[in-house]
């Protein structure tokens, strides 16, 4: 809580800009005409153990940042003017009804964003259903993680980000990192893979690039983008043919290896290789390497999941853990290394297209009765299953949805094909976004709402190990924003909808989550706010008395039979583009977080990487006459983007590589193309076949 001393303010909170969630104390000095702010590390933080990384320390820069929306915003002869909160929600709920009326319930849709708390993320999916009635809710995370979520529950019958605690990695003997970036993307973790190194593991990372990560690594692997599962494909062949498997496990513990097997039969090794473009030696040497450790564990992140057939390919890696017997033990086990702030909480309690609270099917009659029984409504009063997030948005071009709420988002930047997205968001006849910013989302919005800052939020996060953590919201709003939770409340009542969204703080609402999530998948049941504060609990907790669940699958996979689902093999099977002959790959910088918004408003992180570039090999660069710092077009057939070059020896000559969190003609999404893998829906960002070409300035 906010500890007055002097004029120094103190507040207690964690860092908004990855799944770790560093937590940490904020002092503020208030100055004649500004504040001085430091940062002070929670050194009793059992995940980042008293770590922050420059993101961290600068977090708070945008929460007094010249640009914060202060009060409601409506459009009027194109320009915003401020408004009160009666006039914005009154107008809002007077539109939204008038679709509805001429359109249909689902004419109006949701959009939401994996950096809500969790008690804001089951609030937006209730809000959506109850309030508005729609079916058409889905949120970022499905750009996000949704091929691991997916290959998981496909795999185990659950999804927690990591299937042990995050202090058993230093004890791993072998660890495979594939398609992670964690010495930018989530730093405070890198300990821990350096404790585990000097304590004798061998570390595997797979990544077209070389990156903080991979200076790490013992072995690094340099596959062509999208075919890090036809690595672990190979890794298992080679696990099979040395003999390196655990048959007694396979045999008591899973069902469909011999399948495998015998698709793996069929495959040569070198035909692998060729695929993934790297030396059938080094796939041999990986899976030698980690076949013969006694204890092992395996990351995936963003790399292996934003392709066109993610899930297919994360579902490779756990073969290698099922094959190995490297699961539900010490030191053996996988993690899913989530992005966004609240990336996993964020996918467990209902702003998904088809689930609801608790990772409970919208599909399934048992979960919606139970779900409808916690709401106080009929079944049938549950809309049915929507469409994922880039499908809602050639919805909205279709004109299939007219209306559009978000909150948490900036899809405009962070979807792919981004000239279809801002051709759609036109296309609305009302646009309601909630932000902190006019970011490049609420550019196209008729109504913005203002919502409080991280600093600001109380609420819950469930990080990438799972565990559930408290986040205290101890400085009072900015101007006349409103924390999100209000805003949803404020609105359903304005919609003649209040029933069920008449909660006075985030603690009650929180505890409705936990009853909802009872008896499903992620069980938060025996949770309280008091029992989470602190070091916080590991999920399923499903009873006041259990201490939650620090590793899954020791004795069962959460299977109906128990037993843990192999699925087929996959080879990507790659193509020659004559006219696209170059592979795009995109992704993070260390200093900024998503779209930008947040963090292209700090000064101190903007300083150190204050524009995007394109990242090429000295070849790929000769081969077009290319020199640093020269203007470059990237072009697909989707869009094209003008970055400036940047070269390294240490990306494949068949890749450029571009970070994503710039606007305007430097935006990469405009290039990405909208492919989507067939299960999770997930677009390819991390794969797209493009042109270059030099621009010769006049
Ligand atoms: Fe911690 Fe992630 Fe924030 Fe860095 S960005 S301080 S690792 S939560």
């Amino acid at each position: 809580k906010q500890k007055q001393q002097g004029k120094e303010a103190r507040y207690d909170t964690r860092c908004p800009f990855c799944s770790v969630q560093c937590s940490m104390t904020l002092t503020e000095e208030k100055l004649v005409a500004t504040s001085r702010f430091k940062a002070i590390p929670n050194k009793q933080d059992p995940t980042s153990e008293g770590r922050l990384c420059i993101k961290g320390v600068h977090a708070h820069q945008h929460t007094v940042h010249r640009e914060r929306i202060r009060q409601p915003l409506v459009k009027t002869g194109g320009a915003f003017v401020e408004t009160s909160w009666e006039v914005a929600l009154g107008l809002i709920a007077e539109r939204f009804k008038r679709l509805q009326k001429s359109y249909g319930q689902d004419a109006v849709g949701v959009f939401g964003g994996g950096s809500l708390t969790n008690e804001e993320a089951y609030l937006l999916g209730k809000f959506a259903r109850l309030a508005l009635g729609t079916r058409y809710i889905d949120y970022n995370g499905r750009y996000c993680m949704s091929s691991a979520a997916a290959a998981a529950n496909l795999t185990f019958g659950v999804d927690r980000g990591l299937t042990n605690e995050l202090r058993e990695v230093e004890d791993a003997e072998c660890i495979v990192l594939a398609g992670t970036n964690l010495a930018e993307c989530q730093p405070t973790l890198m300990p821990y893979l350096r404790r585990a190194k000097k304590n004798g593991a061998f570390i595997i990372v797979l990544d077209p690039r070389e990156t903080g990560t991979t200076k790490i690594a013992n072995l690094h692997l340099k596959p062509k983008p999208g075919t890090d599962g036809a690595i672990a494909a190979g890794m298992l062949k080679v696990l099979i043919e040395e003999e390196l498997i655990d048959r007694t496990f396979i045999e008591a513990r899973t069902n469909g290896f011999e399948q495998v097997e015998s698709e793996l039969q069929e495959i040569a090794l070198a035909e692998l290789a060729l695929a993934a473009g790297v030396p059938e030696e080094q796939i041999r040497e990986a899976a030698i390497r980690f076949g013969e450790a006694q204890t092992g564990m395996i990351f995936t992140a963003r790399g292996v999941e934003q392709q066109a057939t993610g899930t297919a390919d994360v579902r490779q890696f756990l073969h290698i853990l099922l094959a190995t017997g490297k699961i539900g033990r010490y030191a053996c086990g996988y993690g899913a290394v989530t992005g966004q702030g609240n990336g996993q909480g964020g996918r467990e309690h209902g702003q998904k297209a088809d689930q609801l609270p608790g990772y409970r099917s919208i599909e399934s009659p048992e979960d919606r009765a139970y779900i409808a029984s916690v709401w106080n409504v009929e079944e049938k009063d549950i809309p049915r299953k929507g469409v994922s997030a880039f499908e809602l948005f050639q919805k909205i071009d279709q004109q299939d949805v007219r209306g559009m709420f978000i909150m948490g988002s900036n899809p405009v930047l962070s979807s792919p094909h981004e000239n279809l997205v801002k051709r759609a968001l036109s296309r609305l006849d009302v646009l309601v976004v909630v932000d902190m910013f006019i970011s490049e989302t609420a550019e196209y919005a008729d109504i913005i709402l203002p919502t409080t800052s991280y600093l600001e939020d109380e609420g819950t996060m469930t990080n990438f190990e799972g565990r559930v953590v408290h986040r205290p919201g101890s400085k009072p709003p900015f101007g006349k924003a409103k924390h999100d939770w209000q805003i949803l409340c404020e609105l359903a009542e304005a919609l003649d909808r209040s029933h069920g969204f008449q909660f006075s703080s985030p603690e009650e609402i929180f505890n409705e989550l936990c009853l909802a999530s009872k008896g499903g998948k992620a069980d938060y049941s025996g949770l309280s706010y008091e029992k989470i504060k602190g070091e916080g609990v590991l999920w399923p907790c499903p009873t006041k008395e259990h201490e939650g669940t620090g590793r899954l699958f020791e004795d069962r996979f959460y299977t109906e039979d128990g037993r843990a689902q192999f699925g087929s093999v996959h080879c990507p099977v790659d193509s020659e583009n004559d006219e696209y002959p170059i592979l795009l790959t995109t992704g993070r910088v260390l200093t900024q977080y998503l779209s930008g918004t947040q963090t292209r408003r700090s000064d101190a992180l903007l300083f150190k990487e204050p524009e995007p570039f394109v990242l090429l090999h000295p070849e790929t660069a000769s081969s077009y006459q290319i020199q640093d710092e020269d203007w470059v077009m990237v072009r697909s057939p989707y869009g094209e983007a003008k970055l400036k070059a940047r070269q390294s020896e240490g990306i494949r000559e068949d890749t450029v590589f571009v970070p994503f969190h710039w606007a305007g003609s430097v935006s990469i999404n405009h290039v990405v193309a909208p492919e989507l893998d067939p299960t999770s829906r997930m677009p390819a960002f991390k794969r797209t076949k493009v042109k270059l070409k030099k621009i010769i300035e006049e």
